[in-house]
């Protein structure tokens, strides 16, 4: 048998790039050849966050798609990146598979790719490969697109994904009920974005409605209790890095592992630990009134703050915010978020509910303060709260503000629920053995590869 190589296809953001990276290195355990696509400006942020790691890039070959980005483009403009990938996409992915034909031992055998770029399989299985999805999200999410015709007739939405009946629904009996404010699309106030976004949802649910493989983020158990999977669907999570540090994790900003050392010196089950992901964003007052919440409550914290988190930011502020906080807070940029989640002196996790930042919380044993900014997020806070029962929501005040004294406040009840950090523990068990023998991950995984490498002559 030859080996598999496989070329792999993130949708360009970093919620994405991470998991399909940490999916490739896996692969490369298995003795899988790895090609790996970034849009130039990802891999040029990738490639400076990681100058002064110790990181090994050389196991997988990375190589780089011009999208037409241009000068002043918003990075976090998604609508627009799918927009330029469209125009792009398939012409370059032709081009690559025939180079790759002409090189010797260097022909793709697989194509594992994001499933918002699904429409590009169709170039992939022309030239002849085995094609493979990736969702980066939850099963409950990936089962929403499949579902939405049943939503129009049943009234919930109209063609055009706007809610018509405001309240709770079930897509199926094994799928704990959601809000119809909270389907994915519903939080982008732009109607062209929400459109968008609806029609994204639209193209999944057509995909996961074929034969087509797909692999989740997800794990057996977690969302739909024991219920049986669709057999195209394999649970491969959670896709967490491994403490082997040499190999790329992929982000896009320079990891901070000072905080580590801070950490080992705080007291167990201690610190709250902020981050909302990658593309989340706060407004001024917002943003204040989080640091005044983290000072008012008198607790220790970790906070990554993403340059460019707020965009208004007051510098005199922050500098007055961090001496008064000095000695029982940090903040970092960018933290080595999977490694401070495993910490023991983390005590809960003020998170934005970001799909990875979900498991790698739940796979810790971590509490929730949910704070979901966006897509998925709101979906995903309510298995927290009301599903695993892991987690506190962060209420909104009148003026569409999370208040300093509703911050103290959970921070407080969170902390002090010895039955919450139970129920986090036991999730952080059911994950435990999912990746050992017999568990979800193992088998599907094992299940993957066999199929990848069995088309290999
Ligand atoms: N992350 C990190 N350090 C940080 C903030 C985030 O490593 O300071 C990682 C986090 O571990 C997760 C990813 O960035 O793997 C964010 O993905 P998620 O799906 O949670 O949110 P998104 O960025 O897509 O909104």
């Amino acid at each position: 048998m030859g080996q598999p190589h496989a070329l792999v296809f993130p949708f360009p953001a970093q919620g994405h790039v991470i998991p399909l990276l940490e999916l490739s290195n896996r692969l490369v355990e298995r003795e899988f050849k790895i090609t790996f696509v970034n849009t130039e400006l990802n891999h040029a942020r990738i490639t400076s966050a990681m100058s002064n790691s110790s990181c090994d890039m050389n196991h997988i070959n990375f190589v780089t798609i011009v999208d037409g980005a241009e000068e002043g483009d918003d990075p976090n403009d998604l609508a627009r990146i799918y927009e330029r990938l469209q125009q792009v996409l398939p012409a370059y992915l032709e081009e690559l598979i025939k180079k790759s034909n002409m090189v010797e031992n260097h022909k793709f055998t697989c194509f594992i790719v994001d499933i918002f770029l699904a429409w590009t399989l169709d170039v992939a299985k022309k030239a002849g490969l085995q094609t493979v999805l990736f969702y980066v999200a939850g099963l409950g999410t990936l089962l929403i697109g499949p579902s939405v015709p049943k939503l129009i007739e049943d009234g919930i939405i109209d063609e055009q994904g706007e809610v018509k009946t405001k309240g709770k629904f079930q897509i199926s009996p094994e799928i704990p009920s959601m809000r119809s404010a909270d389907l994915p699309w519903q939080c982008f106030s732009d109607i062209k974005t929400r459109h968008h976004m609806f029609k994204l949802t639209l193209n999944v649910g057509a995909t996961v409605n074929t034969e087509e493989l797909i692999l989740c983020n997800s794990f057996s158990g977690l969302e739909m209790g024991n219920c049986i999977v669709p057999p195209n669907i394999l649970l491969i999570g959670p896709l967490l890095a491994s403490q082997e540090f040499k190999k790329p994790k992929g982000y896009f900003w320079e990891e901070d592992t000072s905080c580590i050392t801070w950490l080992d010196k705080q007291p167990p089950n201690s610190v709250i630990y902020i981050a909302f992901g990658s593309l989340a964003m706060f407004d001024h007052c917002q943003f204040e009134e989080l640091a005044l919440g983290l000072e008012l409550s008198g607790k220790r914290f970790l906070w990554a703050m993403r340059p460019g988190f707020t965009g208004e930011e007051d510098v005199g502020f922050l500098a007055r915010f961090r001496s008064r906080v000095e000695g029982r807070g940090m903040i970092v940029s960018w933290a080595p978020q999977q490694q401070v989640l495993a910490h023991c002196s983390i005590a809960c996790f003020m998170s934005h509910c970001g799909w990875n930042s979900t498991m790698e919380g739940l796979a810790n044993g971590v509490p929730f303060l949910c704070w979901p900014y966006f897509a998925e997020q709101f979906i995903n806070q309510g298995y927290i709260c009301d599903v695993w029962k892991i987690g506190l929501r962060m209420n909104l005040g009148g003026n569409k503000v999370v208040s300093r004294e509703e911050i103290k406040r959970k921070v407080e009840e969170l902390m002090s629920d010895e039955a919450m950090k139970a129920r986090a523990m036991q999730l952080k068990a059911m994950a435990d053995k999912s990746v050992k023998k017999g568990g979800s991950y193992l088998e599907n995984f094992n299940c993957f590869v066999n199929r990848m490498k069995s088309s290999v002559h």
